[in-house]
């Protein structure tokens, strides 16, 4: 994946700035500015580009509160975020991105949670919680990969 496309939380300093703040982010290569894009921070989310970025206030152990990315991907938090390789200038967490990475070489872990998919859009129309599940499915990948190791050879050649 492309990790010069980063977005780290920490350096927005979200709490020093205003609701309303906006501003141009540059990700640079080796000095070169390689792209950018508009920038604005709101209290519950910021927009970068197209993008809107949904942020969770978690509070300190020493008080006040830090901030974290709601990962578009899978709705976890993340300190970072990172644009997908496909071209599709979303930023999502690291694991999403890995994830979507691994899809472009597919074992049975990926046709596993293919199937499912599959089961899932025969469960109807998607009314946002079948999303949901998906990317939680799309989670489990790794779980399926083990399981299907411990299974070892498709069954009918042993
Ligand atoms: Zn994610």
């Amino acid at each position: 994946m492309d990790e010069s496309l980063v977005l780290d939380v920490n350096a927005l300093h979200l709490s020093e700035n205003a609701p309303g703040a906006w501003g141009t982010v540059t990700w640079r290569q080796d000095g070169e500015p390689v792209d950018s894009a508009q920038l604005r921070i709101e209290r519950d989310q910021i927009h970068v580009g197209d993008q809107a970025v949904g942020i969770a206030w978690v509070p300190c152990h020493f008080g006040g509160e830090r901030p974290f990315f709601i990962c578009e991907g899978c709705g976890q938090k993340a300190v970072k975020l990172y644009v997908l390789p496909d071209g599709d200038q979303k930023f999502v967490c690291r694991r999403c991105g890995r994830l979507v990475y691994a899809s472009q070489n597919e074992g049975p872990g990926d046709r596993a949670v293919r199937k499912a998919e599959k089961a899932l859009d025969r469960l109807g129309p998607d009314d946002g919680s079948a999303r949901h599940r998906l990317a939680q499915l799309r989670a489990m990948r790794p779980l399926f990969e083990e399981i299907l190791a411990a299974l070892g050879p498709a069954q009918g050649q042993r």
